[in-house]
């Protein structure tokens, strides 16, 4: 499943592919769309936000995607196959006189006013790896429900924008902090956010998914169900977490991450 990083990683190769130059041909492949042609027109720039992608035209309208679960962008020069998925997984594609942007599995695609971005990013927290990244407005949000469960705050991309499972569970065992913890329980909020950014912000620029600094053991908890913890030897465990429409496994190491009660509450180790 894409996080931030591998979108932020997907949006400078597309830019660097596709701003400043004009598109030669163009393909959508979703009803809506399927008339469209945007040939002659010039990509102004690519931009992530959280999970979706936006692609800015010259002619005042942007590009829409979004990559859910497994859907990615493939890069091709003219002469090359394409080998992202069969055809019939191809949602778009755009084409310029040096290379053709393939995007596969793409759940959302619909193009729109550049000026109403607003309206399908808008509600999306600060985004951890934008250049705009906002502390404590991310921290406002997460407090706004301080009986919710961090784990499940924290991958709410209204909250703040980026953090998927994986960095979820790994920056909460390096912060020592217990996923069914509540927000309003967490001593230093702050220092979750800060720890999740440097993660974003390091594994975008060099490509790799690794918190743990050793890329043979590229995470502390996360996948590693019924394992001994790094650091302390402890079995890792895993549980469902989340509504039923954001549900995912949650990976945490009871003797690095114990939970901190809150008064007059019994809570499951
Ligand atoms: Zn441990």
């Amino acid at each position: 499943m894409p996080e931030g990083d591998t979108v932020w990683r997907a949006a400078q190769r597309l830019h660097e592919s596709l701003a400043g130059r004009v598109l030669t041909s163009s393909d959508l492949r979703v009803p809506a769309l399927a008339t469209v042609d945007l040939a002659g027109i010039t990509v102004l720039g690519v931009v992530p936000r959280g999970k979706h992608l936006l692609t800015r035209l010259g002619d005042g309208r942007t590009l829409h995607t979004h990559f859910r679960m497994d859907g990615a962008w493939h890069l091709y020069r003219p002469d090359q196959g394409w080998r992202g998925g069969p055809a019939h997984e191809i949602r778009a594609i755009l084409q310029n006189a040096e290379w053709t942007a393939v995007g596969y599995r793409l759940p959302v695609v619909d193009l729109l006013a550049t000026a109403r971005e607003g309206e399908v990013v808008g509600h999306l927290g600060p985004d951890l790896l934008g250049p705009d990244w906002d502390t404590d407005e991310a921290l406002r949000r997460l407090r706004e429900r301080p009986q919710r469960e961090i784990g499940d705050a924290l991958r709410d991309q209204s909250n703040l924008a980026g953090i998927g499972n994986v960095y979820a569970c790994e920056t909460l065992f390096l912060e020592g902090v217990n996923p069914w913890d509540a927000v309003g329980s967490v001593v230093d909020l702050a220092a979750i956010t800060q720890t999740a950014r440097r993660l974003l912000m390091r594994n975008a620029r060099r490509g790799r998914q690794t918190t743990t600094d050793d890329d043979r053991r590229p995470h502390f908890v996360y996948g590693r169900r019924g394992r001994p913890c790094y650091r302390c030897g402890t079995l890792v465990r895993s549980r469902d977490q989340g509504s039923p429409t954001r549900m995912r496994v949650t990976y945490w190491c009871p003797g690095c991450q114990p939970p901190r009660a809150a008064e007059g509450t019994i809570r499951p180790a």
